[in-house]
């Protein structure tokens, strides 16, 4: 049996190896680093994927979020609501960019925010909210529509952990990111599209909102010299195009991949008290970025170290909520508890999840677990 590991690149390039060599070749050989063809044509096929054809390619998926929020335009000081038990960047650029993010409690079994505790945190500042699709699995998106419509409030989709998974909403499945107003994604190496490097891109069917943001990324330049708003500089660099090209024409096998390993989990895994495994929401279509546990009676920690003896790795995703760390401590009111977000932070474990995993490494995996309960 092969070493275990979180995710396995190296053995997933060399799948690839031929046709992603010959594309960086072709990069090598036109020397068009910056904005080559390749680019745009990555571009092109990522919006064909997506069933949304505004797709903004930029260097990074935090910078995505940051060019989305600059693209709403929102006033000094609004008020953005996102979940606390989340990965920090949708937070860390809605302060950056002088808005204030207003922490939202989990959803217990989903591990997305909670619709039903929103309205509570709206005021005459709350402007949009951010649906991070945590683990691979959108949010609740009817709920969310329904609430920003009363409120009158943008959805930004953070579909970093997200990409390629679907959600069904008045009968139609749609391509997470493409309910809300404007989505962002990230191609970090472990993420399920993902490249050899950083790279990342913001996606909207609104023209007006994929306009700005192709604009914010290239300098805030209507034409070149002619800046009509301040921008930045985030760019796909044409070698990662290239390589994300290819990749992209495997995205939905690789996402098959993840799901016969989830599914291999669950039926392993089934049944053991104190253990409660990841659920699929009816409407949505999981794509196990992670596949993420949670551990009862206080069992966690002690779980992962018996894992890791046994040569098995296993990740705390998140260990801490944003309202707890310093830097953030500042947006949540400090009478405020979120329950739920500090027992997800205490219980969850994510297992090794990728498209390389044997049916040999799991069955020991889930060995491995079920010995640690039995004990
Ligand atoms: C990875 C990730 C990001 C940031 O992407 P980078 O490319 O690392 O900047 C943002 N949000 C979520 C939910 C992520 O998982």
């Amino acid at each position: 049996m092969n070493k275990i590991q979180m995710v396995d690149l190296r053995s997933q390039y060399l799948e690839i190896k031929d046709q992603v060599d010959e594309e960086i070749n072709k990069v090598l050989e036109n020397t068009a680093f910056i904005n080559g063809p390749v680019v745009k044509e990555f571009a092109a096929q990522l919006g064909d994927y997506l069933n949304c054809e505004n797709v903004v390619p930029c260097a990074n998926g935090t910078d995505a979020l940051q060019i989305a929020i600059m693209a709403c335009d929102f006033p000094r000081e609004s008020e953005i609501l996102v979940s606390t038990f989340n990965y920090v960047a949708a937070a860390e650029t809605i302060a950056l960019m002088g808005h204030k993010p207003v922490f939202i409690e989990a959803d217990e079994e989903y591990f997305n925010l909670d619709p039903e505790k929103i309205e509570e945190k709206i005021t005459d500042k709350t402007r949009a909210i951010v649906s991070v699709h945590l683990f691979g699995q959108s949010s609740k998106m009817e709920r969310l529509q329904e609430i920003c419509k009363k409120h009158n409030l943008l959805i930004i989709e953070d579909n970093a952990q997200g990409i390629g998974g679907t959600y069904e909403i008045d009968g139609k499945v749609l391509s997470n990111g493409t309910i809300g107003d404007i989505a962002t994604t990230s191609f970090f190496p472990s993420k399920n599209l993902g490249c050899f490097g950083d790279g990342g891109a913001i996606y909207s069917k609104r023209t007006d909102l994929f306009e700005k943001s192709k604009k914010i990324a290239n300098h805030g330049q209507r034409v070149k010299y002619d800046y009509d708003a301040i921008g930045v500089n985030s760019r796909l660099d044409s070698m990662q195009a290239a390589i994300l090209k290819v990749k992209l024409t495997r995205l939905d096998e690789y996402i098959s991949k993840r799901n016969k390993a989830a599914q291999m989990y669950n039926e392993r895994l089934g049944n053991i008290e104190n253990l409660i495994l990841p659920k699929v929401h009816d409407k949505a279509s999981h794509v196990f970025h992670q596949y993420t546990m949670k551990v009862g009676e206080g069992r966690r920690d002690e779980l992962k170290s018996y894992l890791a003896d046994k040569g098995i790795p296993s990740m705390i995703y998140y260990p801490k909520p944003l309202h707890k760390n310093d830097a953030y401590i500042e947006f949540a009111n400090p009478n405020e508890v979120f329950h739920i977000a500090e027992k997800l932070s205490a219980s969850v474990l994510s297992l090794p999840m990728h498209t390389e995993l044997g049916d040999d490494q799991v069955d020991y995996i889930c060995d491995s677990v079920r010995d640690f309960f039995k004990n």
